[in-house]
């Protein structure tokens, strides 16, 4: 049994970004835990921050029921998050506790500041969890986890670099629900913030899914599109070339580092026979 801990800045990253790999880890028997390291209460065009926060936990607890994974949102303002020294002992602790062989998060050079600063939190912590004289009160780990960054498309200072990708393409429905969950989001916010508008988002549950499947594919397309290549390398060609939604991961030099075969054990379906 593995134990997985994602760390994203808002209350539907680790979904996006992790979703498909919850689902697969969970139905494997591995421990799932996902932190929002903000409580989103300033993603909504007219919702008041507070009622916002309490609609954004519910959202929050419904998706971390179909991805069957623990859920827990920080209490840290939307857009508000900073790389403190407090924050980064409250991070240290938190991963002490919950002892993850692997954390995932976002890369550090980010177009939204709570993203790279949720990136620079890990990152911080990363070697500190090991160090007995730091938070003495919770027992350090023996070993570093394992760090891996969830996939994005920026490529300044670097491109990101799939040295995992993953085949989500048997949870992918689950992971639409799992989205679906976040009402507040992508049928308001994001629809008003990004696309298309909040004109033709339907009002009936069922038309609703098929409007966020028809609205965001193409972005939930790109991690595989963008990482073909591994995913023919770890899938073979014919398998690869196929994939439709993939979720891919860069390892941190910061975490401890894995060989091949750790690697495999680590994440789902990397190893033949799986499928
Ligand atoms: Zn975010």
């Amino acid at each position: 049994m593995k134990k997985i801990l994602v760390i994203g800045a808002h209350p539907d990253d680790c979904d996006i970004y992790a979703g498909g790999c919850a689902a697969l880890w969970s139905d494997r028997g591995d421990q799932v835990s996902f932190i929002s390291m903000t409580n989103g209460n300033a993603g909504h065009h007219r919702e008041p921050p507070d009622k916002l926060e309490k609609r954004r936990r519910e959202e929050a607890e419904r998706a971390a029921d179909v991805l069957k994974v623990s859920y827990e949102i920080l209490d840290h303002d939307d857009g508000c998050l900073v790389p403190s020294l407090e924050n980064r002992l409250d991070l240290i602790r938190r991963v002490r506790k919950f002892a993850p062989d692997l954390i995932l998060t976002h890369r550090p050079n980010d177009y939204h500041p709570d993203h790279r600063y949720t990136s620079t939190l890990v990152q911080d912590a990363a070697y500190m969890v090991t160090v007995p004289l730091v938070c003495p009160e919770v027992p350090h780990l023996e070993s570093n986890p394992v760090i891996a960054y969830l996939f994005d498309e920026f490529t300044r200072p670097a491109p990101f670099r799939a040295d995992v990708t993953v085949d989500i393409d048997s949870v992918a429905k689950r992971k639409w629900r799992a989205l679906d969950c976040h009402e507040s989001q992508f049928y308001e916010w994001l629809a008003y913030n990004m696309r298309p508008g909040t004109d033709n988002v339907p009002t009936r549950a069922d038309e609703r899914l098929l409007w966020l499947q028809n609205t965001w594919s193409e972005f939930l397309e790109r991690p595989a599109e963008s990482c073909r290549q591994r995913l023919i390398e770890t899938y073979g060609s014919a398998h690869g070339a196929e994939v439709t939604f993939a979720e891919a991961f860069e390892l941190s030099e910061f975490g401890s580092q894995p060989g091949e075969e750790e690697l495999r054990t680590l994440f789902p379906r990397q190893n033949p026979g799986e499928d």
